[in-house]
């Protein structure tokens, strides 16, 4: 285990496998030089990145000269004192509860960019920020939070895999900037996150765990038991209790397979309710400047998620149904079926309307599930991004559109404007 731990996350250029991607620069030495903190994972990743983007790279370490062999031969790894001293900007990749056993750098720092890589364990909403707590041990320093939400792995696989974005926030826009251009040549995409207050939301985003995702998910499981409930007691339980027939064998299929439409078409409407109740209470206020409450507002930004969990049930319910013949108590049915016409002398048991029926009723399914599909894959903001506006508001029908934005009044007024609110939203807007 411990000899894991020592193999560099990238091999190095001689070896076997080394990665070509980052063989194909190297520093010169002009480039700018930068300086990096601690020689664990995230450093090691950053060091060969940032040698392979050109940049001259020192990585300070308590124990140099055993953590030499884990980095690019272009990096220098020296002391921290070392390499506080040469560089301008420098990376602080030491976890938040050792920044303080850097203090003996604070002179070598100051004046200097210094950029907090560090991440909390848990969720912290009150703060301070471990970014506040960097500046305030280094007041001569300019802090600057970034990079915290690429991991080593992306960093070391390059841009092209996982997110692409660095959020990076400071009170000095100057230093900012630097980093920002820093990230750009690293090939990632910085998104400007303002001052350092921000650093909190910047810490805890990689620790949010799909959070717009759990009341539609709670939602669904919610639904898909009361209606599953209800279908066992009418379906198995009443027949078993009233006639002693025992038909338990559906519950895993049959019971479910009727479950999931129900779940779904319902979990449709959530999607649709929102933007109407926030509709009537536009004309109910004669404003659309008012903000809807709070729990309107949640409803309506989730209402993607509800959609999402709805198409989940309709493509369940699409293959059950499909497997529904595969089923041997199916077979037994219509083998009976058969010897039962057969003792009968049922000449022809063709039934023309029932036939009919039949095929509307799964063209429509069919129908119904490739829309739905339609909206679940215009939804993603891959896709979403390749169409204008207009063409949007055409394959996403206008409730949708109605207060996409509730919280904001200027988007508001634009989308008030869909066909069915456009008179009453300009009648208001004239009053
Ligand atoms: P790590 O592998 O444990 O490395 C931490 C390094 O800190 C050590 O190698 C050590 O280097 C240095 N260090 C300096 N003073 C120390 C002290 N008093 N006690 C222990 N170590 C000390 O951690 P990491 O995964 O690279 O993470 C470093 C920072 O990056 C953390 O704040 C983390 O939240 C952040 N981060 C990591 C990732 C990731 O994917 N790993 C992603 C985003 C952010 P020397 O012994 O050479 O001094």
């Amino acid at each position: 285990m411990p000899d894991e731990m020592a193999r560099p996350l990238i091999r190095g250029r001689g070896e076997r496998g080394g990665s070509r991607c980052l063989e194909a620069s190297m520093s010169d030495p002009g480039a700018p030089v930068v300086g990096i903190l601690g020689t664990g994972d995230f450093s090691r990743s950053l060091a060969r990145r940032l040698v392979a983007s050109g940049y001259q790279v020192v990585v300070g370490s308590r124990t140099p000269k055993r953590s030499a062999a884990l980095f690019p031969e272009e990096a220098e790894v020296t002391s921290q004192m070392e390499a506080a001293s040469q560089a301008d900007l420098v990376f602080v990749a030491v976890f938040p509860e050792h920044h303080s056993t850097l203090v003996e750098l604070k002179p070598t720092l100051a004046g200097k960019t210094l950029v907090d890589v560090s991440n909390g364990l848990r969720v912290n909403l009150d703060g301070p920020s471990n970014a506040e707590l960097l500046a305030d041990l280094f007041p001569e320093s300019i802090i600057v939070k970034g990079f915290n939400t690429i991991s080593a792995w992306s960093l070391q696989m390059g841009p092209r895999d996982g997110s692409r974005q660095v959020f990076l926030c400071s009170d000095s826009s100057k230093a900012k900037s630097s980093v920002m251009q820093l990230c750009r040549r690293l090939g990632f995409i910085p998104v400007d996150m303002g001052l350092l207050s921000s650093s909190l939301e910047i810490e805890n985003l990689p620790l949010y765990l799909f959070p717009s995702w759990r009341i539609p998910v709670l939602c669904t499981i919610a639904l898909f038991i009361s209606f599953y409930l209800y279908n066992f007691l009418r379906d198995i339980l009443q027949p078993f209790v009233t006639a002693g027939k025992s038909v338990f064998y559906k519950m895993p299929i049959e019971t479910v397979n009727v479950t999931l439409p129900s779940v779904a078409l319902v979990m449709f409407s959530l999607v649709y309710v929102p933007g109407l109740c926030a509709a009537f209470l536009q004309l109910w206020w004669g404003t659309k400047y008012n903000r809807f409450p709070k729990w309107l507002d949640g409803w309506l930004t989730r209402r993607k998620q509800f959609g999402l969990c709805s198409f989940l049930c309709a493509v369940l319910h699409a293959v059950y149904s499909m497997c529904l013949p595969l089923r041997k108590s199916f077979r037994y049915k219509l083998l009976n079926l058969a010897v039962k016409q057969v003792k009968d002398r049922v000449e022809d048991s063709w039934d023309s309307a029932e036939a009919w029926r039949m095929e509307l009723y799964i063209s429509v399914g069919i129908i119904a599930l490739g829309l739905l599909s339609l909206l679940a894959v215009t939804s993603l903001p891959s896709v979403a991004n390749t169409v204008n506006w207009r063409e949007f508001s055409f394959i996403q029908p206008p409730a949708v559109e109605a207060t996409s934005y509730s919280s904001y009044p200027s988007t508001q007024t634009c989308c008030c404007r869909t066909s069915w609110t456009r008179g009453a939203a300009e009648k208001w807007e004239g009053s």
